[in-house]
């Protein structure tokens, strides 16, 4: 195979900010140490996320000036649900502003205290969402997806006895919805494979428990199942896509991610009744249901990247970019995640750095130096993000893993930016034993990462 190309090129260009060390050094000391807390200007290259800072293509931006504003049935409004219908099939299609809206309102509407939501991996806020209203998410990834050494080309799969298991101990009448992520983000945005889809589907079915996809990443995930399932090699990733929401009740989407968009998302399910309830909270607090929170362009620029996002040139480049990632950070000896996902690489700081212990947050020094070498922003998933602290005794107890995620936005850096990201962590390998850990020196009660203050350890 030859050098596989980005299937794109430039039209518009957005400046980098290109700093110097001391302008880092200043920068991070004024942000306390926390790359939350740097401004974009402070930036060459931002890995922070791949959730709405994709770019646009010429077809989006000339969609988006056919936006039509119009308050109730826009014409918009129409591309919008033809586009979701032609690749979801689901009967009842509702815009909303970003996945989490949706989240919101399907929890509000169907979840009780002492209810349980199986899924098998809950993003952050969907398990926010479910706890806001006193039922409880639950994890049931199978056990190879726990294990980041293993091998395994269905890592975000759902563990099916377990499902069965929690049903019959749980009461199915206590499970007023299950999900299935597509594909796992919680756990390294691992694919979920379309046999583990049809079979959890049919489970769900013989207990009358609908089954609810989060599909932000379907298109990455029916990519993963075009190129690793038995007998998918020769479908397109639009038909693969239908028959994953074929076995779906209904779905919520944030168009952050595989709708190549800057913002925006939909719920669609064909319960009539779970329609008719869920749009009149959509009503009451996101917007018309014609258009939901959104703007007519919005609408318009998600009908094409949902396409745009099932094109197999797009995925095989995309793809390329992360395991183009993964053999450079190999050859470095970095230890990682593996195999890798569809949309980041994630790092393992606590084995790259044996000497800093996990309550001095080894991935935070990490992500510090990326940042201070060449003004590259990472994200710790570690301690700081989900360890735990006593409410009583102050006592805080550690993460299960100190990880570093860099995340790729869609369609954004080009091969040498990644040249430049391995070469900094060229560096920093050689340097890894003189790197210190931080102390936390102010935080919040709640999702502390977004603004602790940090301090190195002396
Ligand atoms: C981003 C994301 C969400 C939430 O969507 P927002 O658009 O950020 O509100 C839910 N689930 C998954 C898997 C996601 O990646």
């Amino acid at each position: 195979m030859g050098t596989i190309i980005e299937p794109f090129r430039i039209k518009m260009t957005e400046p980098l900010a290109i700093t110097t060390q001391e302008q880092r050094e200043k920068w991070l000391r004024e942000a306390h140490f926390n790359i939350f807390l740097l401004s974009s200007d402070q930036i060459t290259i931002d890995l922070l996320t791949d959730s709405g800072t994709g770019a646009m293509s010429t077809k989006q931006w000339g969609a988006l000036m056919q936006g039509d504003e119009t308050y109730a049935g826009s014409r918009s409004w129409y591309r919008f649900r033809d586009t979701v219908d032609q690749i979801t099939g689901l009967k009842h299609i509702f815009p909303i502003h970003q996945g989490r809206a949706g989240e919101r309102i399907l929890s509000q509407i169907r979840l009780k205290s002492g209810d349980v939501v199986p899924n098998n991996g809950h993003f952050d806020t969907t398990r926010a969402n479910i706890e806001w209203m006193g039922a409880q998410a639950v994890n049931l990834v199978i056990e190879e997806g726990k294990n980041f050494a293993l091998d395994h080309p269905f890592k975000g799969n759902m563990d099916i006895p377990k499902l069965k298991r929690l049903i019959d101990d749980t009461g199915p009448e206590k499970i007023p919805f299950a999900m299935i992520t597509i594909t796992n983000n919680s756990y390294g945005g691992q694919p979920v494979s379309l046999e583990n889809i049809r079979e959890t589907k049919a489970l769900l079915a013989s207990h009358n428990i609908p089954l609810i996809i989060d599909s932000a990443r379907f298109a990455e995930n029916a990519f993963f199942i075009h190129k690793r399932e038995k007998g998918q090699g020769k479908r397109s990733l639009l038909d693969i896509a239908r028959e994953i929401f074929s076995y779906a009740d209904g779905t919520i989407m944030s168009a952050k991610k595989d709708g190549l968009a800057n913002i925006g998302g939909f719920f669609a399910c064909n319960d009539d009744q779970l329609a008719e309830d869920f749009k009149n909270l959509l009503i009451l607090t996101e917007g018309f249901p014609t258009y939901g929170g959104l703007a007519g362009r919005d609408l318009e620029v998600i009908a094409v990247g949902l396409l745009e996002a099932l094109e197999m040139e797009y995925q095989i480049y995309r793809h390329a970019t992360v395991e183009y990632m993964e053999k450079k950070f190999r050859e470095m000896r970095y230890p990682l995640v593996r195999p890798v996902g569809g949309h980041a690489i994630y790092l393992d700081a606590q084995q790259l750095l044996p000497h800093i212990p996990p309550l001095d947050y080894p991935g935070v020094a990490l992500v510090n130096e990326i940042y201070l070498e060449g003004g590259v922003r990472t994200v710790e998933l570690g301690s700081v993000m989900f360890g735990n602290i006593d409410p009583k005794t102050r006592e805080e107890s550690p993460a299960p893993f100190e990880l570093v995620r860099l995340t790729f936005p869609r369609r954004v850096y080009t091969q040498s930016h990644f040249d430049y990201i391995v070469d900094i962590m060229k560096n920093i390998w050689e340097r890894r034993e003189s790197i210190r850990g931080y102390r936390i020196v102010k935080q919040p009660p709640f999702l502390r990462h977004f603004s602790a203050h940090f301090e190195p350890v002396k």
